[in-house]
């Protein structure tokens, strides 16, 4: 764990959904501390196989320096003490030893930058997200180009053999024959979707709401006035 430095640490989450750039500003910030002659380590998760386990690199092939572990213990392992700016990739496939890990760094002074998917497939908070974007001082949120409409895309559309993937199927696949979009709230498809009943977004309980429409019928709702006089 480095040593407690004078400035103010800080947690940057760099989110959105797949191809709206995430891996281009955790890069773009990364440099810009390198020009400022910060000390940079930038891990990213040994489950992401687009690229070898030295590098991450965005879509349009930019490519930069990276650690791949396997998880958040190995990370603190390999952290340089004298570090001043953490980056992490694909910070949404890490457990959840991830999150204290962040605050640990922050606490010290180290500024965290951690780049991941917000929603999974499904459009459902994705691990670990949540609470870091709950507990960090900046937030980037990205957008991408649906592929349908060609609106604002937050979400990350997943298709197997072209047809959009159901509800029931595991989060995180790796080597699958899956292929996946960008698409905005209403071009998004997933099968056997429960309708606003998933993780997050129950629907509110039904309540008796007294419907008033004629202010007299208030006072059935309102606490009795005490007569002190008398
Ligand atoms: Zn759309």
């Amino acid at each position: 764990m480095p040593t407690r430095t004078k400035q103010p640490g800080s947690i940057t989450v760099i989110c959105g959904c797949m191809f709206s750039g995430k891996t281009d500003e955790l890069i773009r910030l990364v440099r810009r501390a390198l020009y400022a002659r910060k000390r940079v380590q930038v891990f990213k998760s040994a489950l992401d196989t687009r690229t070898d386990n030295t590098v991450i690199s965005t879509h349009d092939g930019v490519r930069f320096q990276a650690i791949a572990v396997p998880d958040a213990r190995t990370l603190e392992a390999l952290l340089d003490p004298r570090v001043h700016v953490v980056g992490i990739e694909e910070v949404q496939f890490f457990d959840e030893a991830i999150v204290p890990l962040c605050q640990r760094l922050a606490d010290r002074g180290t500024e965290v930058i951690v780049a991941g998917l917000d929603q999974d497939f499904r459009g459902m908070p994705f691990g670990v997200m949540p609470t870091l974007l709950a507990l960090a001082e900046n937030v980037i949120k990205l957008h991408a180009i649906c592929k349908v409409c060609g609106g604002e895309a937050t979400r990350t559309q997943r298709l197997v053999n072209g047809r959009p993937a159901s509800w029931n199927e595991p989060t995180i696949l790796i080597g699958a024959e899956e292929t996946y979009e960008a698409r905005c709230r209403r071009c998004h498809r997933v099968r056997n979707a429960p309708i606003h009943s998933a993780r997050g977004t129950h629907p509110m309980p039904p309540t008796r709401t007294p419907e008033v429409t004629d202010p007299r019928q208030l006072e059935m709702f309102m606490e009795p006035e005490v007569d002190n006089e008398g």
